[in-house]
């Protein structure tokens, strides 16, 4: 943050400080007016009506002052309006001096009382400050010459003199380090602020890159058990195979109808097995970063043959696309098609299942920088928020049993990042869900 910009922020935070502590005040001030028909009472008897209702005027006044400071314009002249209804009870004060006893006058304590109050109780500028104390003074001066007796005893007259003109420097001084306390006071919130939001801001990176590595990690560990997985059950499924394979071919297996079932089973039994562990070869660990190993093609077409290769899965739905004119990227088109189709064959199988009305597969593809974006969002039933970080999970599936491995999406994940991308689920639960992947642009 400029440090402009800090001071208008600490302005505006000051204007309103000022006017909330000014009505404050105001009130405060009218209160104390018209408690002070008790000293006229004591000390001036005689007066006790006029004063009376000099104190009446003065508060209907200060309450007029009051109800401009609620205006839009009280807010910008909010501290010249303070000094104007500080300067009432002052005028009053002074009035009353001149029609007493003049310089001997204890009201002469009132006017230094609220010179004192001004620079300690409000948040007075320095300049309305200086001239509330010099006026006051003045004021006072004048009441002393307006009295009948003229400026008597001198002496005294300096000494007061000198004491408000002292009252006036101390609330000078008093507001000025009162004014720089407030504005560093205000820095350190304004900072404080500022890098509070920075911290929130790591934060969520930290907690972006923490999700991030915990996927890595945990296909890093499907690719050391996958590859462990390969070398031990690769063999026993190869000799497996071929044993069958020579049962089958022996006469009694030919014989006997029974015993060629059982036969043909076993041999699709290991044969999916050994599909399933070819699967799983694709969690192979790449270390991040690494480069991207295929050749340039086109995404369109990758596209297009993914389309029509669901297109049994397709029917009924509304496929539609946005690309861009050039869609050449690098890569394994084979595995991208792959994804492709998976994410096709989810869709469609969510919202059939859903029952979604006027089922629709949107696929958003752009550049961004060196990497092309690509979107498939449908308008099916969505991912539960629950779920959304663990479909990619091998195994994950909210299929019915024996209808899906839960293996395509966390094949998918590994086939984009070895993309140097990454393949990321979005939904709205009960509307859409959306898959983005990027791949890089061939060069
Ligand atoms: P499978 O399709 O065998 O279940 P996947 O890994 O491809 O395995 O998907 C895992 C799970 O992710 C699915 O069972 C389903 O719950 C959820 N899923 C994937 N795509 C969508 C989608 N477009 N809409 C709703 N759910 C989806």
């Amino acid at each position: 943050m400029s440090t402009n910009q800090l001071y208008a922020g600490y302005q505006s935070e000051l204007a309103d400080f000022r006017l909330a502590f000014s009505r404050g005040g105001a009130y405060t001030a009218i209160a104390l007016v018209l408690l002070g028909v008790g000293l006229d009472y004591g000390q001036y008897p005689q007066q006790q009506l006029a004063f009376g209702l000099a104190r009446v005027v003065v508060s209907l006044l200060i309450a007029g002052v009051v109800v401009m400071l609620y205006s839009a314009a009280g807010r910008r002249f909010a501290p010249w309006l303070t000094l104007t209804w500080l300067l009432l009870p002052q005028i009053m004060i002074a009035w009353m001096i001149s029609q007493t006893e003049g310089v001997e006058s204890p009201y002469y304590v009132g006017l230094n009382l609220a010179i004192f109050a001004s620079g300690i109780a409000l948040p007075f500028g320095l300049w309305q400050n200086l001239v509330f104390g010099l006026l006051s003074y003045l004021l006072y001066a004048a009441a002393c010459l307006l009295h009948h007796g003229g400026i008597e005893p001198v002496g005294t007259f300096i000494v007061n003199s000198l004491f408000l003109l002292f009252a006036a420097a101390a609330s000078g001084v008093y507001t000025f380090f009162n004014e720089r306390a407030r504005f560093m006071l205000f820095r350190l919130k304004a900072e404080v602020a500022e890098k509070n939001a920075e911290l929130e801001v790591i934060n969520r990176k930290l907690v972006d890159i923490k999700g991030q590595m915990l996927q890595q990690e945990k296909m890093a560990a499907i690719g050391t058990l996958a590859a462990g997985l390969l070398h031990e059950v690769n063999n026993p499924v190869n000799f497996c195979l071929m044993a069958i394979e020579v049962a089958m071919e022996e006469p009694q297996a030919k014989e006997n109808p029974s015993l060629e079932e059982c036969l043909v089973d076993a041999k699709q039994g290991m044969q999916r097995i050994q599909h399933i562990v070819s699967d799983l070869k694709t969690f192979a660990y790449r270390k991040p970063g690494a480069e991207v190993e295929g050749t340039p093609f086109l995404f369109e077409k990758a596209l297009d043959s993914s389309i029509r290769l669901t297109a049994h899965e397709l029917r009924g739905v509304k496929v539609t696309r946005e690309l861009p004119d050039d869609t050449l990227v690098l890569g394994d088109e084979a595995a991208v098609i792959g994804v492709l189709i998976n994410l096709f064959s989810n869709a469609a199988l969510a919202m059939r299942k859903a029952g979604t009305v006027a089922p629709a597969i949107h696929t958003t593809v752009k550049w961004m920088e060196n990497r092309l974006h690509v979107r498939v969002q449908d308008n099916g039933p969505g991912i539960a928020a629950e779920n959304i970080a663990r479909v990619f999970e091998p195994f994950f599936t909210t299929r019915d049993v024996g209808q899906g491995l839960g293996l395509g999406l966390s094949i998918s994940y590994a086939v984009i990042e070895r993309h140097g991308g990454q393949l990321i689920a979005e939904s709205d639960f009960g509307h859409w869900a959306a898959f983005r992947f990027d791949l890089p642009r061939a060069e």
